[in-house]
Parts: structure tokens; C-alpha cells; sequence
């Protein structure tokens, strides 16, 4: 760390808590932290970090993480290199811009496919880690291609490369860092778009209350190509969206709507929604969470996997 503290100085943390890094605002500490605003300054930091085999993790809105009530023993990263250039009807966007930056950008210009992710918190960088959509729109739709960072050099991935399916990339199985990220959108009508995305936002507002602490939903839906015919006809009357069955609907099925542990507790109104009512710990949520998940495999045979990545935590099953 001394190199690392001798070319950041006092921009580098100690202690500093995930609750003031997450949207669910749970997790023990970061043990350095740093803030990154340039490029330069991010491949400098990782591949000292590198160098000195110094555990690294990227973090960027923190949301969509649940990390341990022990925190992280090693140096977060947090990426907030931000800006987008245009040209003709390609777009490039630095990772650590806000999404709905990105998104009104689209509006302004009256460019189609991504007004529907209006409203989804953190930046175009964690969008693109997770194949962030909603509405039957994700990012990826017109992505073009992404540079990253594999610790030594910068490389580009085409669209294919980067393998993207529902809430999955191929950065998930990688340490590549995403730097900037290219779309190339079609041309539609501002109007229409703008209507879209406020119907967007009422909808989502129904769910995601202001100042809800959470990590969006926190299990991945079922895609229905998955699931057995024994499954299917246990399930109540349902509707397939987008060819995924919500996960809520097994939750409800084991009577998770309204559980709780400590201060964790699962929305009355979306069993998929687990919320941090006050000063609740990651051991709860993840005991709750594997519970249900649990009485979940035991009635319909599916093991529900987490949309959240689990930070020094054990996986769910
Ligand atoms: C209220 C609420 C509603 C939500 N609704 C939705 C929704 O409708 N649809 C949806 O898909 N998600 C939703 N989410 C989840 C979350 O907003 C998205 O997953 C978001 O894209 C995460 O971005 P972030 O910047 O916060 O990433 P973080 O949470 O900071 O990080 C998430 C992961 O991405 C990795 N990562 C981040 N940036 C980089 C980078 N530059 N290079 C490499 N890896 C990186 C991190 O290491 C981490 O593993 C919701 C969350 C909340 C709190």
C-alpha cells in the first residue's frame, strides 16, 4: 500500500463504512478507498494494485452489492469518471457515468432503446457489468462495443464478446474493468420517448419508494424455458414477461411477503424487494435471503439465484 499511498496521498480512505457506499447501506469496512475521476488515474491505481498483489474490488453506486458486516480487506476502488461524446448517432460514455445521464442524454436527442431503464440507479459501468434492463429493455440492446482494462492493457470487446445475457456478461466472469462503453442507437421521436419514460418512472415509483434502502430486486427472475411442467403447475395463474417467471412469485408461494429478520424485512407488497428498515446486518439479509431461497427449492424444485453480487459473503446455495 505505501506506493499506493505515496502517489494518492490523503485521497486514500481507511475505514471507510459500505453503509456509506450502498444504496442498501449495510457492510462493514473498506479497509483503503479511493476515488477515481480520471482514467489515468484508475489504470494507475489497479496496476499498482496488481503489482503488489494487493486485493482490489471496482465499485461504483454501490447498487446492487450486499457486502459483509466484516467489510473488505483490501482496497475499493470507486469509479466515477464521467462523460458522454456523440457523434451522428453513436454514443461513448465513460463507465462511471450516472445511467440516467445517459438516458436523458438519449431523450435530448430523441434516440430509441433505452428510455425504459429510466429511474434504475448507478452508472453505465454497472449497467453494463449486469445487463441492467427493465421493461423488456436492457442495456446491451445497442451496444456496440466496450473498452476495458485487464490490469496491464486496455482492450476492446465487440457486442458478442461480451456474451451478454439476462443479468449476465462476461465481465461477471472476468477482472476486466469496463473504461468506455459505445452505442449506436436508431432515431425515433422525442415526444414518444419522453412519455415512455415518465409512464416508466410512475410504475417504478410504485416499488421503489424514495430513500428506499435496498439493492433493487434481489433474486434473478426464473426464465420460463427453465422450469419443469411439475413447476409450471404449481405456480398460481401467472404471466410470463419478457420469457422470465418474476421470482416474487415463488417467494410469495413460501409466504415470504412481509417476513423478517432483525431489521431486515421483505416489502409487504414484493416479495422480491428485501429492505433495510434501520441498522440491519448483512448476516440477517443473507440468512433471510437463504431461507426463502431454501423453502423456495423445496416447493417448486428452482433454485432462485441473486441479481446482487455478494460481497465476502458465502453464495446462496
Ligand atoms: C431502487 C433500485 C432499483 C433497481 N432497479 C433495477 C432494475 O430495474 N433493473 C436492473 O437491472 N437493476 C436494478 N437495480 C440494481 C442496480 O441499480 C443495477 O444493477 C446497477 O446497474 C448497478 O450499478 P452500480 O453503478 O450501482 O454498480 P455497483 O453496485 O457499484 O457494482 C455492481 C457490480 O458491478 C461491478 N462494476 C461496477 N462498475 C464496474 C466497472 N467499471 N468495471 C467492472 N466492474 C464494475 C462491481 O464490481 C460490482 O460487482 C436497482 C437498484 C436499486 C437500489
Amino acid at each position: 500500500m505505501d506506493e499506493i499511498i505515496k502517489h494518492f496521498g490523503s485521497r486514500v480512505k481507511t475505514d471507510i463504512s459500505f453503509k456509506e457506499l450502498t444504496t442498501l447501506q449495510i457492510g462493514g469496512p473498506a479497509k483503503y478507498f479511493l476515488k477515481v475521476q480520471t482514467e489515468k488515474e484508475l489504470l494507475e491505481i489497479v496496476k499498482i494494485a496488481a503489482k503488489g498483489n494487493i486485493p482490489y474490488l471496482i465499485v461504483a453506486s454501490g447498487s446492487n452489492l450486499l457486502v459483509s458486516d466484516q467489510g473488505f480487506d483490501g482496497l475499493v476502488i470507486q469509479n466515477s469518471i464521467s462523460a458522454i461524446e456523440k457523434d451522428d448517432n453513436s454514443i461513448t460514455v465513460k463507465s462511471g457515468t450516472p445511467l440516467q445521464d445517459l438516458v436523458n442524454f438519449t431523450l435530448e436527442q430523441g434516440f430509441p432503446g433505452l428510455q425504459k431503464l429510466t429511474g434504475i440507479p448507478g452508472t453505465v459501468g454497472g449497467a453494463v457489468y449486469g445487463n441492467a434492463g427493465a421493461y423488456g429493455q436492457t442495456i446491451s440492446d445497442y451496444l456496440t462495443e466496450v473498452s476495458c482494462f485487464d490490469g496491464s492493457q486496455k482492450i476492446t470487446k465487440t457486442r458478442e464478446n461480451c456474451h451478454f445475457t439476462y443479468r449476465e456478461s462476461a465481465f461477471k466472469q472476468s477482472k476486466l474493468i469496463i473504461l468506455d462503453i459505445k452505442f449506436t442507437l436508431p432515431k425515433g421521436s422525442r415526444e414518444l420517448l419522453q412519455s415512455e419514460a415518465e409512464k416508466t418512472l410512475e410504475l417504478r415509483l410504485k416499488k421503489y419508494k424514495p430513500g428506499i434502502k435496498c439493492p433493487g430486486s434481489f433474486f434473478k427472475n426464473v426464465l420460463t424455458e427453465n422450469l419443469s411442467a411439475e413447476t409450471k403447475n404449481l405456480l398460481p395463474p401467472y404471466k410470463d414477461t419478457f420469457g422470465k417467471i418474476p421470482a416474487w412469485l415463488f417467494l410469495e408461494g413460501v409466504g415470504g411477503k412481509g417476513a423478517s429478520l432483525g431489521k431486515i424485512k421483505i416489502a409487504d407488497f414484493h416479495a422480491n424487494l428485501f429492505i433495510n428498515q434501520g441498522d440491519g446486518t448483512a448476516a440477517d439479509f443473507w440468512q433471510l435471503a437463504w431461507e426463502y431461497s431454501e423453502k423456495v427449492k423445496e416447493k417448486y424444485q428452482v433454485q432462485l439465484e441473486p441479481e446482487v453480487q455478494l460481497i465476502n459473503l458465502p453464495p446462496l446455495s
